[in-house]
């Protein structure tokens, strides 16, 4: 089969597709034909190397397709039946994995991270992580959903537990966190303010139920925020962005205000002022991927039209580098898709 392998890390430069032998899957493994493949700030990491994951490398979390080959054990999954994959390698046995907490897993590992990817024509997977797709819903849809749509249900549910009336700032609305998150938030029945770099990607921002955008190119957002609230600050901070916003995201904050991060994509070292933290009375919370409960609840939810994941565009296989630039760029809004 082709696939893009990671042989060193790197520049997109190191992603070359080769001819490889198609995977062999095990009695309770699934094999998936790709139709369609999304990006995430993930596979950058990947390409560039994460401490502890040795390539070669096969990147892609977010894998939508359709069943080639089931394993002799498998049940319910038939071939021909389309499927998306939920990016969450558990264990199923730990403590974490025990009480339901799939991406607290002591062994935890994510699909195109710890396992080859959707980078390729064909990806195996547990069958336990195969979901199937309904009719009305595209392949690039589905595959647009898994990996940020259940990492922006775990943070402004789970972890913020965002209520009706509250307001919620997302940083970085044109990223896949940032578009699922500000649905998500609306849903919730909070007022939304939402950050981005570009006029236009504000008006799409709106699009998506952001009630008021603030260009942070153009201003400071933490000093906006205090204008828009009346020197109140906002209930929730939903934080992707890291080093380069983490001082005004903790500024923006009411008093009992909660900040969720689940990424640190201009860096990890944020400085925070404890004063803040403690005169304030904040709550910072981590958050990373999420359950299978999680994921489900977001497919439903997509499935029923509530939840619209946003594509920015599609490349061949052949073109992964072109779209990986694109994405490290930020020059597009919603999730970059690769057709094998
Ligand atoms: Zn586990």
């Amino acid at each position: 089969m082709k696939a893009i392998v990671i042989r060193e890390h790197g520049g997109p430069e190191k992603l070359k597709l080769e001819e490889i032998p198609t995977p062999e899957i095990s009695d309770t493994e699934v094999l998936v034909r790709v139709k369609a493949c999304a990006l995430n700030h993930l596979d950058i990491w990947v390409r560039r190397g994460i401490p502890g994951i040795e390539p070669p490398h096969i990147p892609g979390a977010d894998v939508a397709g359709v069943v080639e080959k089931v394993g002799a054990a498998v049940r319910d999954i038939k071939v021909g039946e389309r499927v998306v994959l939920n990016p969450n390698l558990n264990c199923g046995e730990c403590e974490y994995c025990q009480m339901g907490e799939d991406s607290l897993c002591v062994n935890y590992g994510i699909l195109g991270e710890h396992a080859p990817g959707g980078y390729a024509e064909f990806v195996k997977a547990p069958a336990r992580n195969v979901i199937k797709i309904p009719e009305h819903v595209s392949f690039d849809e589905a595959a647009a959903v898994p990996l940020t749509f259940m990492t922006a249900w775990r943070m402004v549910v789970t972890r913020a537990k965002v209520r009706p009336g509250e307001d919620v700032l997302v940083l970085a609305a044109g990223s896949g966190v940032g578009s699922a998150a500000i649905q998500i938030a609306k849903l919730c029945g909070a007022r939304v303010i939402a950050t981005a770099s570009t006029d236009e990607k504000l008006a799409k921002a709106k699009e998506l139920g952001a009630d008021i955008g603030i260009n942070y190119a153009k201003a400071d957002f933490d000093k906006e925020v205090w204008k828009l609230t009346n020197k109140r600050g906002v209930d929730v901070v939903i934080e992707s962005v890291g080093q380069a916003t983490w001082q005004k995201s903790l500024r923006a904050l009411a008093r009992n205000g909660r900040l969720v991060t689940c990424g640190a994509t201009t860096g990890p070292l944020g400085e925070t002022d404890i004063r803040l933290v403690f005169w304030k009375q904040l709550q910072i919370f981590g958050s990373t991927m999420g359950t299978r409960r999680e994921l489900q609840t977001v497919l439903n939810l997509v499935w029923a039209g509530k939840l619209r994941p946003v594509i920015a565009g599609a490349f061949p296989l052949a073109e992964a580098a072109k779209a990986q630039e694109m994405l490290e760029k930020r020059e597009q809004f919603g999730k970059l898709l690769l057709h094998s």
